[in-house]
C-alpha cells in the first residue's frame, strides 16, 4: 500500500538512492577481498558485492553503479577468467543494480525477486536519461519465495524476506561456507534506510533480521548491504535497536507528540548515537522521521482534537445510536 501524501519527500529520497548512494563511510575504489574460502566481497561506494568462485563458475551478488562495472570485472578476472554466470540482485536500488546492463552484456544471467523487476520497470517511467531507462537492467529470472543454486560445491539458498528494506529483498545464504549476504536489510552498525515507499517497513526489517539471525551461528560471516563484515551479534543488535526505537516512537505517537517533537528527541537514541549509528547515510533525524512515518502509516492519522471534543463526539454518537434503536 502506498500513501500518496508520503510520496513527495520519500520519492526524492529513494530517487537519490537509485542514482547516487554513498554513505560517506564507504571506502573508495573497488577491491576484491576474501571473506572465507572461495567467497569474496567487493567494498567501495554502493552496496557490498558478494562473489563465489569455483569449478562451476562465477556467482555474483549485486553490482553497484554502472560506472564501476569495468573495474569490478577487472577485479573478478584477477581471480577467474570466466564470465560471471549468475548475478543476484538483493533488491532494486541503483547502488545494487546500477551495473545490471553492463553485467548482462558481459554474459551474466540476472536473478531477483519478482518485485525487483516490477520496481525497476516502474522506475523506467521516471527515467530522465536513456541509461536510466535501459530495459537491459531487468532480471531475466524471477522468483517469489525462495530458490536454491547447487553451485561451486555447495547449496546457495536464496530467500525472500517480506516488507523489510523494500518489498523485493533477497537474502543469500551460502550453506556450506556459512556466509550470508543480507542485502540492505543490514546496514552494519548504522541506522538503516528503510524504503517505506517501496514496500519496506520497520517491523518487516526486524522480522527479517531475526530470521537471518536464526539461521546464523557464532561462526557465520555476514556480508551486509553496507558497512563492514558482520556477525550474528550485529544482526541482533540492529534488530534490538530498531525495536527499542519503534516502541519509543509509537509511545510518543499515541501520546500525541508531533512529528517535529519526536524528531527533536534524542534521549532514547542517545545510546545508539554514541555508538555511531547516526554517522552513516541515515542520520538520527532521518531514522526518527522514518519511524514516525511508519508508525503513522500503521496507526492512522492522529486525532488532534481535545479530549473534551472527542468525548462530546462519542456522547453524540451514542445518543444517535439510541435514537436509531428506538425507531
Ligand atoms: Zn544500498
Ligand atoms: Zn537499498
Amino acid at each position: 500500500m502506498r500513501l500518496k501524501s508520503l510520496i513527495s519527500i520519500s520519492f526524492l529520497f529513494s530517487f537519490f538512492f537509485i542514482t547516487a548512494q554513498n554513505d560517506g563511510g564507504e571506502k573508495d575504489g573497488v577491491r576484491l577481498i576474501q571473506v572465507k574460502d572461495n567467497i569474496y566481497m567487493i567494498e567501495g561506494k554502493g552496496g557490498n558485492i558478494g562473489l563465489s568462485f569455483g569449478n562451476d563458475g562465477v556467482f555474483m551478488i549485486d553490482d553497484k553503479f554502472a560506472e564501476d562495472s569495468e573495474d569490478i570485472l577487472k577485479e573478478i578476472k584477477k581471480k577467474d577468467k570466466n564470465l560471471v554466470q549468475f548475478l543476484i540482485n538483493t533488491h532494486h536500488h541503483g547502488d545494487h543494480t546500477g551495473g545490471n546492463a553492463n553485467m548482462k552484456e558481459a554474459g551474466a544471467t540476472i536473478v531477483a525477486h519478482e518485485n525487483v523487476r516490477k520496481r525497476l520497470t516502474e522506475s523506467f517511467k521516471n527515467a530522465s536519461s536513456k541509461a536510466e531507462g535501459d530495459t537491459r537492467k531487468l532480471p531475466t529470472i524471477t522468483f517469489t519465495e525462495d530458490m536454491t543454486f547447487h553451485y561451486n560445491g555447495e547449496e546457495i539458498m536464496i530467500f525472500h524476506v517480506h516488507d523489510a528494506h523494500t518489498d523485493g529483498d533477497a537474502i543469500v545464504y551460502f550453506t556450506g561456507s556459512n556466509v550470508i549476504h543480507t542485502g540492505d536489510v543490514l546496514f552494519n552498525g548504522k541506522y538503516p534506510f528503510i524504503d517505506l515507499d517501496n514496500g519496506g517497513s520497520v517491523m518487516g526489517s526486524i522480522r527479517a533480521l531475526e530470521k537471518i539471525a536464526m539461521l546464523a551461528d557464532e561462526n557465520t560471516i555476514i556480508i551486509p548491504g553496507h558497512g563492514n563484515i558482520a556477525s550474528k551479534n550485529d544482526l541482533e543488535a540492529t534488530a534490538s535497536m530498531l525495536s527499542v526505537l519503534y516502541r519509543r516512537v509509537s509511545y510518543h505517537y499515541v501520546n500525541k507528540k508531533s512529528e517535529a517533537e519526536i524528531i527533536a528527541m534524542r534521549d532514547f537514541t542517545k545510546r545508539y548515537d554514541e555508538k555511531g549509528f547516526g554517522n552513516g547515510f541515515i542520520s538520527t533525524e532521518k531514522m526518527l522521521q522514518t519511524l514516525y512515518n511508519d508508525v503513522k502509516k500503521s496507526r492512522g492519522a492522529i486525532d488532534k482534537r481535545t479530549l473534551e471534543e472527542q468525548l462530546q463526539d462519542k456522547v453524540r454518537q451514542q445518543k444517535e445510536k439510541l435514537e436509531k434503536d428506538k425507531n
